[in-house]
């Protein structure tokens, strides 16, 4: 055996090689008991207690992302909601926070009004912009800056590495959602973010048949150890099977996206030119905010979310979406099956999307029929 280090391919691929030892079996076992045995001194031994905070279907996963974030330790989580919302529910009422104009939706939501509520300070803020990040930051009070990298529905790349060093003159943490990263193209930990989130739903699963999340941190401090806690004591917590699920995606992670990738960036360089099609948004073309950024900050790839925007208008664009075939209509992104969604219709109001943009998440199909499909929507749609 070579003494070169593993690609992160070879380690998602193996599972980080692990062999379960009374079996030797190559694939983990589903361990579906709540609760551990104590020793009969009254100790557990074996580190484990009770599924709510021990699982150890959850290890793998945990372990594999971790390697591949260059992380020190992972948790796993009942959907990126809760691994992101867990993040702020880590704070104190009157902190102050910084997130992104343009964001996941949900997480915009609950940031504006829930996390208000319960006395978070939050300022929206285009996050591209390193002098608006800068000068959003509150002395002594902003305890975070939350970053979305690339970011949805309109692709924009923030640079991590820049508003890691505003974060930490501040003494605030920086959390990055790198779900469309996808621990592939970005190591965002590398780069001075000191937490990783992924909505496991997407990429790192892939196969559109579960529902998880993922933190991945750099350092074992005690806003690791809070998120470790929050996670137990309100049981966010992922079933048995949807655990193994995820460690069985994340085998295949790195050829799903390679090859997903490198059809959406064709897709985007074809559609680019269609007489259909106002506007194509994906980081690896020169016009999307932060394309510079992207180059430096993500290797390999530009991931396989891309958003067009429809001559047209709205309607044109709903009828785009009512006429694919190939394509499925239906919310979500990473797997392997390639979508398509108005976004401004789930989105509502307040929202940074465009009524004439469709969000693409392009699977593992041949892009040459993804593009056929398309190419016929978008013609009949104008006619
Ligand atoms: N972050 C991003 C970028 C997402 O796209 C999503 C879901 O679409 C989430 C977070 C939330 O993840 P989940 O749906 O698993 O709660």
């Amino acid at each position: 055996m070579t003494q070169r280090p593993l690609a992160p391919a070879s380690l998602a691929a193996q599972g980080l090689g692990w062999i379960e030892p009374t079996t030797k079996a190559i694939v983990s076992p589903i361990h579906v008991s709540s609760t551990f045995l104590r020793d009969d001194d009254n100790q557990f031994r074996s580190g484990r207690v009770y599924a709510r905070a021990d699982n150890p279907t959850f290890d793998q996963a945990e372990a594999t992302v971790t390697a591949l974030e260059h992380g020190v330790a992972g948790l796993v989580f009942a959907s990126g909601m809760a691994a992101a919302t867990a993040c702020f529910q880590a704070l104190e009422p009157g902190h102050h926070v910084i997130a992104p104009t343009v964001m996941y939706w949900a997480l915009r939501n609950w940031l504006a009004t829930f996390a208000t509520r319960w006395g978070l300070a939050v300022s929206f803020v285009d996050t591209t912009d390193l002098a608006a990040v800068a000068s959003a930051v509150q002395p002594g009070r902003t305890k975070l800056i939350w970053l979305e990298t690339p970011a949805n529905p309109l692709w924009h790349v923030s640079d991590i590495e820049s508003v890691a060093a505003i974060a930490h003159r501040a003494g605030a943490r920086l959390v990055v959602d790198s779900t469309v990263a996808a621990a592939v193209f970005t190591r965002p930990l590398d780069l001075g973010a000191d937490v990783v989130m992924h909505a496991a739903t997407k990429y790192l699963n892939g196969h559109s048949d579960l529902v998880a999340g993922m933190l991945v941190t750099a350092r074992d401090d005690d806003f690791w150890q809070r998120l470790r806690t929050i996670r137990a004591q309100i049981g966010g917590v992922l079933g048995s099977f949807e655990a193994w699920l995820l460690m069985r995606g994340l085998r295949t992670l790195f050829p799903r996206i390679r090859w997903a990738a490198h059809s959406a960036h064709s897709l985007a360089d074809r559609l680019a030119a269609h007489p259909a099609v106002a506007e194509v948004l994906y980081p690896g073309l020169p016009n999307c905010l932060g394309h510079e950024v992207a180059r430096r900050q993500m290797r390999g790839g530009f991931g396989a979310m891309l958003s067009i925007r429809i001559r047209g208008g709205e309607s044109a664009a709903i009828a785009t979406a009512a006429r694919v075939e190939l394509w499925k209509r239906a919310t979500s992104l990473g797997g392997v099956e390639s979508l398509i969604e108005h976004r401004a219709s789930i989105e509502g109001s307040g929202s940074p999307c465009p009524p004439d943009l469709l969000r693409l998440s392009v699977g593992i199909e041949d892009s040459d029929d993804l593009f056929a499909d398309l190419d016929q929507a978008l013609l009949a749609a104008q006619s």
